[in-house]
């Protein structure tokens, strides 16, 4: 069998075709990216470093919150405001339990039903199989080839799982915390490392029966962020209600949204985040390659349970266990 990608998973002519738009190509490189093969990923870094310069031009824009919350109905809804004025949306998602189920229900077109048949719109599941930090490496990916082709918002989904939370939150301007109306109850599951990501808390459902509801969980959540201290100087994270089902409240949820990318843009916060988040993206991607190098190394691999064991009943100690290990790797 050839190693060598397929003509069409060229990255030249890929990089043109993502340059040019062409939403059936950017689907090929992300399929380039997902891949397992080390041909294809080899082809995959080479085309996200040929097209870096064209990338970053997007608003990337983290939601979040439990199943159930109406994340999909909320994308589907600030999606389709959003092409309507003119601008394209990209959806991707996060969903390391994809790994064991699967599938991801997670930015699945079906739970899209506008955005889904928008042309201005590009919606991926995420991407399945390996860690966290793997498949948040290949939605960051995702996310770059997505700008290069004109993307100019990027939506990433998550669930409300702390550290799937805070993977988008260091791959996003700004991070949506969804949640549901009904105070007391909801704000005991608020986890507070959830809300100090949070650049916004936007308590969805506030329409028909449920509006008194959602102002008074709005309520208690601005009461406990206020004990928080926030992630910014500059930017305290409001707290809004607002309906995905009617749409009430979404615009002000995007102008929320600009205003902040204004005030962190004067303030040199918005630069200095994205630096940050490179160079956290360089290290976690270094850690996953060492990671799979001592997994893959066959001498460490054949020597490792007797270590192990050794570690385990005392008779070796850590950090002994660990000089041994390097060694074998040559570190
Ligand atoms: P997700 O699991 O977070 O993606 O949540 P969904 O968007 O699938 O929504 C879950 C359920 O809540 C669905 O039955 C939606 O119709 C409903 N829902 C979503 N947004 C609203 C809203 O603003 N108001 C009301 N009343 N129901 C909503």
């Amino acid at each position: 069998m050839s190693l060598a990608p397929p003509r069409n998973l060229d990255s030249g002519s890929l990089a043109s075709g993502i340059l040019a738009g062409d939403r059936s190509v950017v689907a090929r490189a992300i399929t380039l990216i997902e891949s397992r093969r080390a041909d294809h990923q080899a082809a995959a870094r080479q085309l996200v470093q040929d097209l870096l310069p064209r990338t970053g031009n997007a608003l990337r824009i983290g939601i979040t919150g439990v199943p159930g919350v109406g994340k999909s109905t909320t994308i589907d809804a600030l999606g389709t405001f959003l092409t309507r004025q003119g601008h394209k949306i990209a959806v991707l998602a996060v969903d390391p339990s994809s790994a064991r189920t699967g599938g991801s229900i997670l930015a699945d077109k079906t739970r899209m039903a506008r955005l889904s048949c928008d042309p201005q719109a590009f919606i991926r599941p995420s991407p399945a199989g390996g860690t966290l930090g793997g498949v948040a490496a290949k939605t960051r990916e995702t996310m770059l080839i997505c700008e290069a082709a004109g993307y100019d918002v990027v939506l990433v989904e998550t669930i409300g799982t702390g550290q799937s939370e805070t993977a988008v939150s260091d791959m996003t301007d700004f991070f949506l915390v969804l949640m549901l109306p009904g105070a007391g109850d909801e704000l005991q599951g608020l986890k507070k490392g959830v809300v100090e990501l949070a650049d916004m808390i936007a308590v969805n459902k506030a329409d028909g029966d449920n509006v008194a509801r959602a102002n008074a969980a709005a309520a208690e959540y601005r009461a406990a962020l206020h004990i928080l201290s926030p992630r910014s100087p500059n930017w305290s994270p409001p707290v809004v209600t607002y309906s995905a089902l009617t749409g009430n409240g979404i615009a002000e949820l995007w102008a929320t949204i600009l205003r902040h990318r204004e005030q962190t843009g004067t303030t040199g916060e918005f630069a200095a985040r994205r630096r940050e988040q490179q160079v956290k993206w360089m290290w976690a991607m270094l850690e996953d390659r060492l990671h799979a190098r001592l997994k893959s190394d066959p001498t460490v691999r054949g020597k490792l349970p007797r270590i192990e064991a050794a570690v385990a009943e005392g008779s070796m100690s850590p950090a002994v266990a660990v000089d041994e290990i390097a060694t074998l790797l040559g570190l």
